[in-house]
């Protein structure tokens, strides 16, 4: 299934030049098309590198797209990797998930593939689940503890115990 719309391949270099000598608030030219550069998903991928922090796949370029079905002329920029000659998404990931209280900003901030952040959100909402009803904060700490405790079989856990 197509999500994307491809205007334009665009090199990582341009891109990522583009995000670091943006002008606030305003939308940048790639390919001749205006983007916005200056949300924290792009900010991350300047700051903290273009690989999976948890697979460490590298991505090979960004991609001028608007949604399929959109009706309107308006584009972003997607970075993508290509695995088994396939081309995957990157995204970015919140270390300690928003749902989980984690926060909306660089510092809890990390680059993702696709599958990567699918796993891992998969695995938040399992942990979700154990927690009591009504539970709306959970510190970090807190939330290493019970993978630790309750989930250290599963492989995923690794996703909790990286350096960012
Ligand atoms: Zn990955």
């Amino acid at each position: 299934m197509t999500r994307y719309v491809r205007h334009s391949i665009a090199d990582i270099e341009t891109v990522i030049n583009a995000v670091l000598h943006r002008v606030p608030d305003n939308r940048t030219l790639i390919n001749g098309v205006p983007v916005g550069v200056a949300s924290l998903r792009m900010r991350t991928f300047a700051k903290k590198g273009t690989c999976c922090k948890y697979c460490g796949l590298q991505a090979t370029h960004f991609a001028v797209e608007k949604c399929a079905g959109s009706k309107q002329d308006i584009y972003h920029v997607n970075l993508w990797g290509v695995l088994d000659g396939r081309e995957v998404l990157f995204t970015h990931d919140h270390v300690h998930a928003r749902s989980l209280s984690g926060a909306d900003d660089l510092n809890n901030s990390v680059t993702a593939c696709e599958n990567c952040n699918s796993k891992k959100s998969k695995f938040e909402n399992k942990i979700r689940l154990t927690l009591p009803k009504g539970t709306v904060k959970i510190k970090f700490k807190t939330l290493k503890k019970m993978i630790e405790e309750k989930f250290l079989q599963d492989h995923i856990r690794n996703f909790f115990f990286i350096e960012t």
